[in-house]
C-alpha cells in the first residue's frame, strides 16, 4: 500500500496493535508525526580508526575471545563480560598500554546477548571506554553483529518501550512506500529560504548519505521553521484578537487597603517587592487585563507579592487561582495562606483530594463560595467552573510549555494573569517570544539574608563529612540531602539511590530524625513527612529531586546534594536554593561523583563561585552535557518538539517577520495557513472562562 504523509500509523507495516497503542499514546498519530520523531545521533560506521579516546562514545571494532554469563536468579540480575581484542594503534600509558587491546564489554541484565556472541567472531559496539584501575572496559555499550547495509545508522530514543532498532526498521518501511507532495509552507516562503520537498528532506534527515553534522542540521531547518511559525501565527493571531478586548473586571485599590496589608504582614516588603507590587496594581487598572510575568532568584519572595495580588481579587468581590506544578507544592502554599489569608474562603483541589470532596469544591466554587483555590496546573483542564474569576497566579513555571501558552493568552480573556518563575529569561527572547508580555523583576533578596555558603565535599571524606554533620543536627540544623536516584541501578552504578543508602543514613542519624520522600512516595504520605520537618519533627529529609521546586522550609539551614556534578547548573541552583530562605547562616555542602567529567568538574567550579541565578542561567546554557543525569533538559525557554528556543533563534525571528508578513497579507497565506487561522478562529469563540 502506498503511503501518504497523513496516512494513520496503522498502515505502517510492522506496527501491530501493541506498538500503535504506544505510538498512540505518544500522540503519533500519522506517519507525518512519526516521522519528525528523529534520530536523537548517528553512528558512522565509516569512521571506525579503533583509536581509543578514553570517556568519549565511540564505535570500535572488535574480535570476540572470552564470554562469560553471572547470574542472580534470586535477583534477577546477570553480567555478561566479554573480552575482546581490538587491535587499536594508538599509545595509551605503559602500563594500560600492555592491556590496551584488550577490552572487557561488561553488560547488565541482557543475558539473551550470550548466545549472540561467540568466540572468535568480529563485532561493533558503540559507547565509552573508561579506564578502571589499568584495565579498560566499556559497559552496556550498543552492539552490532553486523554492519546491515547502512554505513550511517540513525539512532532514535527509545518510545516507550518502542526501541531505536524497531523504529529504524519501521522508517525503512515507511521510505520504502511513501510517495507525497503534500506541502504546509506557502511558495514564497520555499524560495526564499531553498527549502526542499517534505518527504525528500525527512529521508535525508533519518538515512543520511554521509555524515555531516551541519547537513544534517540544515535538512532540519525547514521543520524547525514551520514549527516557530505556526507558533507565531496562533501567538500574533490571538494576541491581536485579545487585543480588541477592554477589561471586565474592575478593582477598587487603595491606601487603605496598603495600610492593613502592612499591619497583617509578619515582615516588611522589600523595596522590590513593593515595586512589583504597585507595578501589578497599575495593570490592574489598566484598561486592558493584566498579562504580567513576575522574574525573582529563588527564595526572593515571589509568594507574598502572589498573595497580595489575590487579596485585591477578594476585597473586590471576585475569586483567584493559584496554580503550581507540583501536589507538594500546592499543599505548602495552600497551608501558608492559611496563615496569611484571615477570614478568606480559600480551598486546594489535587489529585489526592477524594473525589466526593472534589465534587463539593466545584459546587461552591461555581456558587462562589470559595475565595481563592490552589491546585496544580491540571485544574484548569478540568472543567471547573467559577461565578466570578479574575485573577490567575502560575507559580514556578520554569520553563513555558508550548501547550501552557494557552494558559498565558486563552485564559486571559479578561482574567488577569501573573505568571512567576525563577528561570531568568533574556529580555530580547521574550519580546521575540511574547512581545506583550510586562516583566517585573525582584532583584534583591531580604536584605537580613546572608549569602548560601557552597562548599565541595572530597568524595572520599564522605563518611567523615556525614559524622560531622550528625553533630550539627544535634544541635538543631534541619537538613536536607539529596540522592539522584530512588533505586540502585546497574547501569549508573556510581550514583547514590535512595535503596541504596537509607540503611547507611539510618545508622548515622537517629532513624526518628531522618524522613525520605522520593517521586514513588504517595501524595498523602509526601505531605506528612513533609510537615514533619517543618515542624522539626525530623530533622533529615532524605529525598530525591521532587523537593527542587519551591519547597519553602524557612528554618532548613543545611543542603548535601550527591553526585552534584550530574545535574545541569539551574537545577543544583534550584536544589540549592532551597535553604537560605530565612536570617540564619545556610550551608550547601555538594559531593562529587567518584568519577567526574571535565564539564561536571566545570559546573561544580561554577556552582561553587557564584550565588547569582542570572549569572548561572546564563553559563548553564553554555555548559550542558558532560553527563547529566536527566536526559530531558532541553536548552531552550519554550518546549517545542523539534524547535530549540535557544540553538535556533536565529529562525525563531525569521519566522516572526514572516508570520506577521503571512497574517497581514492573506494573499501570502497557503490553504494550509488558512484552514489553520479558520480553525483558531473557532477555538477562541468557544472560550469562555470566566
Ligand atoms: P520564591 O521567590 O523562591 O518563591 P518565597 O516567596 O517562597 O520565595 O520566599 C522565600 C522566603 O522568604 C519565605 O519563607 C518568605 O516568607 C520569606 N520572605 C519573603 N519576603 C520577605 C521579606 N520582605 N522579608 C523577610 N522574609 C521574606
Ligand atoms: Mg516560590
Amino acid at each position: 500500500m502506498n503511503l501518504k504523509l497523513n496516512s494513520p500509523i496503522d498502515d505502517i507495516k510492522g506496527i501491530g496493535e501493541k506498538y500503535s497503542k504506544i505510538l498512540k499514546k505518544h500522540n503519533l498519530l500519522t506517519v507525518f508525526d512519526l516521522l519528525l520523531n528523529f534520530p536523537a545521533f548517528y553512528i558512522d560506521f565509516k569512521k571506525i580508526d579503533n583509536n581509543i579516546e578514553i570517556s568519549k562514545k565511540k564505535v570500535y571494532k572488535a574480535k570476540i575471545e572470552r564470554v562469560k554469563l553471572t547470574r542472580n536468579f534470586k535477583k534477577r540480575l546477570s553480567t555478561l563480560k566479554v573480552d575482546a581484542n581490538i587491535y587499536t594503534k594508538n599509545k595509551l600509558n605503559s602500563k594500560l598500554q600492555q592491556n590496551c587491546n584488550n577490552i572487557q564489554i561488561v553488560i547488565f541484565n541482557k543475558p539473551y546477548l550470550c548466545d549472540l556472541l561467540k568466540k572468535n567472531e568480529s563485532i561493533y559496539f558503540f559507547g565509552n571506554i573508561e579506564n578502571y584501575n589499568d584495565y579498560l572496559q566499556v559497559r552496556n555499550p550498543m552492539i552490532f553483529n553486523t554492519i546491515e547495509n547502512c554505513y550511517i545508522l540513525p539512532v532514535y530514543t527509545k518510545i516507550s518501550t518502542i526501541k531505536s532498532g524497531f523504529l529504524r526498521k519501521i522508517f525503512k518501511n515507511i521510505f520504502e512506500s511513501l510517495y507525497d507532495n503534500f506541502e504546509n509552507l506557502p511558495e514564497q516562503i520555499l524560495k526564499k529560504y531553498s527549502f526542499r520537498n517534505i518527504v525528500e528532506t525527512l529521508k535525508k534527515i533519518h538515512f543520511p548519505g554521509v555524515y555531516n553534522e551541519k547537513l544534517i542540521y540544515n535538512n532540519k531547518k525547514r521543520f524547525i521553521y514551520k514549527e516557530f511559525l505556526f507558533f507565531q501565527i496562533e501567538l500574533q493571531f490571538v494576541r491581536r484578537y485579545f487585543r480588541k478586548n477592554i477589561r471586565i473586571n474592575n478593582y477598587r485599590i487603595n491606601n487603605k487597603l496598603r495600610e492593613s496589608i502592612k499591619q497583617n504582614l509578619q515582615f516588611d516588603l522589600t523595596s522590590d517587592q513593593i515595586r512589583v507590587y504597585e507595578e501589578i496594581v497599575n495593570d490592574l487598572k489598566s484598561k486592558h487585563t493584566m498579562q504580567r510575568l513576575l522574574q525573582g532568584d529563588v527564595g526572593s519572595g515571589k509568594t507574598v507579592v502572589s498573595f497580595l495580588t489575590l487579596l485585591i481579587a477578594k476585597i473586590n468581590g471576585f475569586q483567584g487561582a493559584f496554580l503550581v506544578p507540583t501536589e507538594i507544592l500546592a499543599n505548602q502554599h495552600f497551608l501558608n495562606a492559611k496563615a496569611f489569608f484571615k477570614n478568606i474562603e480559600i480551598e486546594i483541589i489535587t489529585g489526592s483530594i477524594p473525589n466526593n470532596k472534589k465534587r463539593e469544591i466545584k459546587e461552591r466554587l461555581k456558587k462562589g463560595e470559595i475565595d481563592i483555590i490552589f491546585g496544580t496546573h491540571s485544574i484548569l483542564n478540568e472543567n471547573i467552573e467559577f461565578k466570578n474569576l479574575s485573577i490567575i497566579i502560575i507559580d514556578e513555571q520554569q520553563r513555558f510549555g508550548v501547550s501552557q501558552r494557552a494558559a498565558l493568552f486563552y485564559k486571559g480573556k479578561s482574567v488577569d494573569l501573573l505568571v512567576t518563575t525563577a528561570t531568568p529569561i533574556p529580555r530580547t527572547m521574550l519580546l521575540t517570544l511574547y512581545n506583550d508580555l510586562k516583566v517585573s523583576k525582584i532583584i534583591n533578596k531580604p536584605k537580613e539574608r546572608k549569602p548560601i555558603i557552597t562548599k565541595i565535599v572530597e568524595t572520599e571524606k564522605r563518611d567523615s563529612f556525614y559524622k560531622w554533620l550528625k553533630n550539627k543536627i544535634e544541635n538543631g540544623e534541619k537538613t536536607y540531602i539529596v540522592l539522584p536516584l530512588i533505586e540502585k541501578s546497574d547501569f549508573f552504578s556510581q550514583l547514590h539511590s535512595i535503596e541504596e543508602d537509607s540503611e547507611y543514613f539510618k545508622e548515622i542519624f537517629k532513624p526518628s530524625q531522618i524522613g525520605i520522600i522520593s517521586g514513588k512516595t504517595p501524595n498523602i504520605e509526601k505531605n506528612k513527612i513533609l510537615n514533619k520537618f517543618i515542624n522539626g519533627d525530623i530533622k533529615v529529609l532524605i529525598s530525591t529531586t521532587v523537593i527542587e521546586v519551591g519547597i519553602d522550609v524557612k528554618d532548613a539551614t543545611i543542603i548535601v546534594i550527591e553526585n552534584a556534578d550530574r545535574y545541569g547548573l539551574s537545577q543544583l541552583h534550584q536544589l540549592r536554593g532551597r535553604v537560605g530562605r530565612s536570617n540564619f547562616q545556610s550551608f550547601c555542602y555538594i559531593i562529587p561523583s567518584q568519577q567526574i567529567t571535565e564539564n561536571g568538574k566545570k559546573r561544580l567550579e561554577t556552582i561553587n563561585t557564584t550565588n547569582d541565578g542570572f549569572k548561572i542561567a546564563e553559563m548553564d546554557l553554555r555548559m550542558r552535557g558532560g553527563g547529566i543525569i536527566s536526559g530531558f533538559e532541553q536548552s531552550g525557554y519554550l518546549d517545542f518538539k523539534i524547535a530549540d528556543t535557544k540553538r535556533d533563534y536565529e529562525i525563531l525571528k525569521l519566522a516572526k517577520i514572516d508570520a506577521e508578513q503571512i497574517l497581514k497579507n492573506p494573499s501570502l497565506q497557503n490553504d494550509y495557513i488558512t484552514n489553520n487561522i479558520s480553525s483558531l478562529k473557532e477555538k477562541i469563540k468557544k472560550i469562555n472562562f470566566s
